[in-house]
This record gives C-alpha cells, structure tokens and sequence, in this order.
C-alpha cells in the first residue's frame, strides 16, 4: 500500500460493541487525521475468536456509520490476513530473531511468568505445537509521545521474549497489529493509554522489520463509577446509536476540545466537521476521566 503524509487508523477488536470509551478513542484519531487533512482506515482486529462475540463487528461498523466516522478504502480484517503474518513469523524464525518455545506456564512461575533467553524445552519438543517468542534484547525504551511528551518505558521487549504465535496456532496481537501497520502505511497511531506498555513491544518489532514506527498518542481512558476503565469486560452499555449527535459531545468533552455551537448539535456530519476545524491535540486531559 501507498504512503500519505498521515495516515491514521481505528482498530476495534470485536469482543463486543462500541462503548463511550472506544468511541472517545475512535473520534480522537479521526480527528487528528482529518485535522491533519490525512487518511483514516478502520481496521476489524478479528485474531482471537474464542475471544469475539458473533455480530460485534457488524454493530461496531454500523455504530461508526451512525456517528457518521466514516473511513477511507476498504475495511481490512485480520482474519484474512494470516497468510502475511506466517510470512513474517518465517522470517523473524529464519533471521534467528524468533525460536519455538515449548515452556509452559509453569515453567516461567519462578520469574514472573517472564522468559528470558533459557528455554529448557524448546530443544527436545518438536516445532508443531509450539509458540514462537521473539528474542529479546535489554533496552529501555523513550519516545515523544503526541499528547503525553517524553514517555521512558522499562522495555518488557528487554527481558521477556515475548510470543508473536500462540501456541494454538492465533498469532499475537502485537504482531498483527505491527504487520498490519507497516503494510497500511500508518503514520499515526491515535489509541488508549490501555495500550501504552504495548508501544516497546511494537516498536521493537517495528526495528526487527526493518520499518519506521508510527507516531503515538496515547489518550485517556473513561472509568467508571468503581474506577476501573470502560470496557467490555467490564461490561460498559453498548453505544445508543440513536443518540449519536450526544455520544460525539460528551466524548468532545471528555477530549477537552470546545463544543460547536447549538446549532450543531444534532447534526453528526455539521458536528464533525466544526470538531476538525477546532481540534486541538494540546487541550487532550493527561489524567484519566471519571464517567457522571
Ligand atoms: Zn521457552
């Protein structure tokens, strides 16, 4: 795929419908995308399927249309594209980047669920049904995040070979979510801090590729009464589609960013478009939001 000056992306796993907290995600990065008059692609992250929920990705693209956040080309689907990801696991095995590891659960107990660079079994097991770690190297890792500034993260890609294929065969979300990255062209990755202690897995990955990383910026996330994040294991309500227009003002708020004039209020197209004009990255809160 081509390369535009930015290139942004939604990617939803489908283990349930939209929430106020993914939608807050999902309108952050297609505001700083189409701010940044640049490209914003949705990508359905369908790698896990014990894990999914039948028809959640059909209510998440139809959430989108509602609020009228509407992407650019086709919707890629990461179950279609394990092909890419065998090859680049191949390759990472070939480099002597990755090893099958045939350690169980138990065996890393004594470090924390942890590996590092010993794998008493991997030698005697045959290849089949293992998992395949990367091999880690000591870093820390530092990067300038978009919103939160200079963020140093311990690097857990320095002391844990991470898995990038499960041993039942799924392959891990930070690969997939790096392959599909680098093959997308995404310059910008606008996503929960939820996710920020994945960002040295993935740019260690990114490194291992030989392709740049993407820019970051890691929003806030919604909690909840208990204080814990809106999510679908928490069971946060599903999104009311019919109240679109409202779901985009709170989650305007909950960004920080000014509120269009009444006017605009119920009008999802009028609405996005005064919220482009407007967006401000910088007014992004850096404390994460309790829910009214
Ligand atoms: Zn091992």
């Amino acid at each position: 795929m081509a390369t535009s000056a930015y290139r942004g992306r939604f990617a939803p796993s489908p283990t349930g419908p939209l929430h106020l907290g993914s939608l807050c995600a999902a309108l952050a990065s297609f505001l700083d995308a189409r701010a940044a008059r640049g490209e914003w692609l949705l990508r359905i992250e369908d790698i896990d399927p014990p894990r999914e929920q039948p028809g959640a990705s059909e209510r998440i693209v139809a959430s989108l249309h509602a609020h009228a956040l509407h992407w650019d080309g086709e919707i890629v689907f990461q179950s279609r594209r394990h092909a890419a990801y065998a090859e680049v696991v191949a390759r990472l095995l070939a480099g002597g980047h990755a090893f099958h590891c045939n350690c169980s659960r138990k065996d890393l107990q004594a470090d924390h669920g942890r590996h590092r660079a010993a794998c008493p079994r991997s030698a005697t097991s045959p290849p089949g049904a293992s998992a395949v770690r990367l091999r880690a190297c000591a870093t820390r890792y530092c990067f300038d995040d978009l919103i939160l500034g200079r963020v140093t993260l311990p690097s857990p890609a320095g002391d844990d070979d991470f898995v990038i294929r499960r041993r039942d065969g799924l392959y891990a979300y930070q690969l997939a979510v790096v392959v599909d990255d680098a093959w997308q062209g995404i310059t910008h990755v606008v996503r929960g801090r939820d996710l920020l202690d994945s960002t040295p897995h993935q740019v260690f990955l990114h490194e291992m590729l030989g392709v740049p990383p993407p820019r970051f910026a890691h929003l806030p996330l919604l909690l909840n009464a208990d204080g814990d994040k809106l999510s679908k294991q928490n069971h946060a309500p599903a999104l009311y589609d019919a109240e679109a227009s409202a779901n985009l003002l709170f989650c305007l708020r909950a960004l920080g960013q000014p509120v269009p004039p009444r006017e605009q209020h119920d009008d999802c197209e009028a609405l996005l478009r005064w919220a482009i004009a407007h967006w401000d990255r910088t007014r992004v809160p850096h404390v994460d939001l309790g829910v009214p």
